[in-house]
């Protein structure tokens, strides 16, 4: 096992890896911007270096003082969290060119599927089913005329290195299709530093389902169950619950899919395969190469500790059982709480003044948060995440509720209030969520 590991992340994330490094008695190192010399991931980790100033790019980001960081505090193993490094294969290969190791899969595996076109292509090869679009990148207006012309319009134009719900164009008919291709490029240039883009298929009201995997080094897959997280915001999950709210048929279908898939591909660690639902028909759209925000969910109704099982493979140990022993139990939904405006969802950054998150039989808060902190304006807007399980969805809602009305953050807005509202909207009481709902739901509350 890992002497010491250095989790290069930051916020809750960092603090959710440390706690669970200290209960395997593995020390810790925490990496850290200036601007973030008293967040609570400093305050807990056995060490602690700085890597830079604020910016992301000069500290988060700066792999070359990481490693420096590792290597000066003599740590044998890095977790890259979310975000950040997490999806970079160069990183993860200098990583395991220094001798250390990366908490994750392979530096190519991080490649390939961390490319959305290859992706795409791997998943295809692997017997997974694709939403209808472009074989690969498109480069020319003809070229995306001749498959619009082939799959039919409305369509969407997405970036190849995508991501965050960023640079992706709804093309309604042909007379619109110049224009939007034109934008789709020139945004994921600007966003993502490279201007491919690809074509799908538009699907008008779908469900995101994804389903979690482990991979060991010794050929075991397991599958954790699927996770909807159809209620979005501008393409970006705000609310994730499991098990998912598709037919049970269709779902042991797509799990049993990825299951066969990841053993194909020989992946090792934790990883997600996200998928459309649409119509009795699900689609792969892309797969994550990493842990996840809402791994949470799965750990509710599992049991099971992902970032301890992050570590054990990283470390070339087996995974402790086989899918029969998986048991999944009950529902859990996760809220997240950025720090943004309920309404404008502008970020919030700011003092914290007040704090008192909730508690009780299965609630769980993963948060950075504590009175007197101040959230920075450099970094992602979520703060702390709200993790509620019940033995049905329907005690899970009503936990989820109390569990907000308790939840007290003062001195900045957050999306508590909106969690608040939408515990009570009839169609998530009744599970009819698609990843039309939120917008329609926040049109048609604003005109009451
Ligand atoms: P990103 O990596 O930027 O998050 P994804 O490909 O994972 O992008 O898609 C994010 C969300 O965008 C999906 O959950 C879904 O709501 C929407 N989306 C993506 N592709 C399609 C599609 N072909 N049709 C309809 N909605 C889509």
């Amino acid at each position: 096992m890992f002497k010491k590991i250095l989790i290069a992340n930051r916020g809750e994330i960092a603090l959710r890896i440390l706690r669970t490094c200290r209960e395997m008695g593995i020390p810790t190192v925490c990496i850290h911007s200036t601007i973030d010399s008293d967040a609570m991931h400093v305050r807990l980790a056995d060490e602690s270096v700085c890597v830079g100033p604020a910016s992301s790019k000069d500290s988060y980001l700066n792999a070359q003082a990481i490693l420096s960081a590792a290597e000066i505090t003599g740590a044998d193993a890095v977790h890259p969290g979310i975000g950040f490094l997490s999806e970079n294969a160069e990183f993860a290969a200098m990583i395991e060119d220094h001798d250390l190791t990366f908490i994750g899969p392979c530096a190519e595996h991080i490649r390939v599927m961390g490319d959305k076109v290859e992706a795409k292509k791997t998943a295809k090869a692997l017997g997974l089913p694709l939403v209808p679009g472009s074989d690969g990148a498109v480069s020319s207006l003809e070229e995306a005329e001749a498959v619009c012309a082939e799959i039919g319009y409305p369509v969407l134009i997405k970036a190849a290195a995508g991501g965050g719900g960023k640079g992706m164009q709804k093309v309604m008919c042909r007379q619109d299709l110049k224009e939007a291709l034109d934008l789709a490029q020139s945004e994921a240039k600007a966003n993502f530093g490279q201007g491919g883009v690809y074509v799908e298929k538009l699907l008008m009201d779908p469900q995101h389902i994804e389903v979690q995997i482990l991979g060991d080094h010794w050929g075991n897959v397991v599958v954790l169950g699927d996770r909807d997280c159809s209620l979005q915001r501008r393409h970006q999950k705000i609310w994730e619950e499991g098990p998912s709210l598709i037919p049970t048929l269709v779902r042991e279908d797509m799990q049993a899919l990825c299951q066969q898939a990841v053993q194909k591909l020989g992946y090792r660690n934790a990883g997600t395969l996200e998928f459309l639902y649409e119509d009795g028909n699900f689609y792969f759209i892309e797969m994550n190469t990493r842990l996840q925000v809402e791994h949470t969910v799965t750990e509710m109704i599992t049991g099971i500790d992902i970032v301890k099982q992050q570590i054990i493979i990283a470390a070339q140990e087996r995974l402790p059982w086989t899918q029969k022993e998986i048991r999944i139990q009950g529902h859990a939904i996760e809220c997240r709480i950025n720090a943004e405006h309920p309404e404008t969802f502008l970020p919030q950054p700011g003092l914290v003044e007040a704090y008192t998150p909730p508690g009780g039989l299965h609630v769980r808060v993963d948060s950075a948060l504590y009175q007197g902190y101040r959230v920075p304006a450099h970094y992602d807007s979520l703060v702390a995440k709200l993790i509620v399980y019940g033995d049905t969805r329907d005690e899970c809602l009503a936990r989820l509720a109390q569990a907000l009305r308790e939840y007290a953050i003062m001195g900045i807005s957050t999306l508590v209030p909106l969690h608040m509202r939408l515990c009570q909207a009839l169609p998530v009481k009744e599970g009819r969520i698609t990843t039309g709902f939120l917008e329609e739901f926040l049109q048609s509350s604003s005109a009451v």
